[in-house]
């Protein structure tokens, strides 16, 4: 459980007492039917703000993919051939400067990729955590707000649904072939 500031709107631990801010978090803090509209305003400009942030992880990911792609372009074209006993074959040559080339594409594309994906992830959670305690202001109009499960968990249990209806889907098609 996490508690709101009633004034700033940061997320607090359930058993504060008083925020950065300076304002008093009362032990159950709960908003008039006149606050709790704009209290969830502010929150919905907070998820606005994490959607503009989204967005430019998302170009980080779609960057660094482009420079991966260059890289493995590029490291196709370090290879030389070379003719052992007598025999035509392919050797990587690391001394040509697209080998280089590919190798800065790698690493800075990966970074990218990977840096992008994981902040990514987390502000997605981060949220969707918001859209989850607004649901649960609007309806309870507490502070006090249950948190949501990691984004990896609802990916999973996503995922093992779908499988399940794509076994059931199978199966049922199996099952009317079978009665034709
Ligand atoms: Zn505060």
């Amino acid at each position: 459980m996490k508690v709101y500031c009633k004034d700033c709107q940061k997320k607090l631990p359930i058993d504060a007492t008083a925020c950065k801010c300076g304002a008093s978090v009362d032990a159950e803090p709960v908003l008039t039917d006149e606050e709790v509209r704009p209290f969830i305003q502010k929150l919905h400009k907070k998820t606005n703000d994490l959607r503009h942030l989204l967005s430019h992880c998302l170009s980080f990911v779609v960057i660094g993919l482009i420079l991966l792609v260059i890289a493995f372009f590029f490291y196709y074209l370090a290879f030389g051939t070379a003719t052992i006993d007598g025999e035509k074959v392919a050797v990587l040559n690391t001394k040509c400067s697209e080998f280089w080339v590919s190798m800065v594409a790698l690493i800075t594309g990966g970074a990218a990729f990977l840096g992008g994906a994981a902040i990514g992830t987390l502000v997605s959670y981060k949220k969707r955590q918001i859209l989850f305690d607004i649901d649960q202001i609007r309806e309870t109009h507490s502070l006090q707000v249950k948190s949501v499960d990691i984004i990896f968990v609802v990916w999973f249990k996503a995922i093992a649904a779908k499988i399940r209806h794509l076994i059931w889907v199978l199966k049922y098609k199996k099952s009317v072939k079978e009665e034709k």
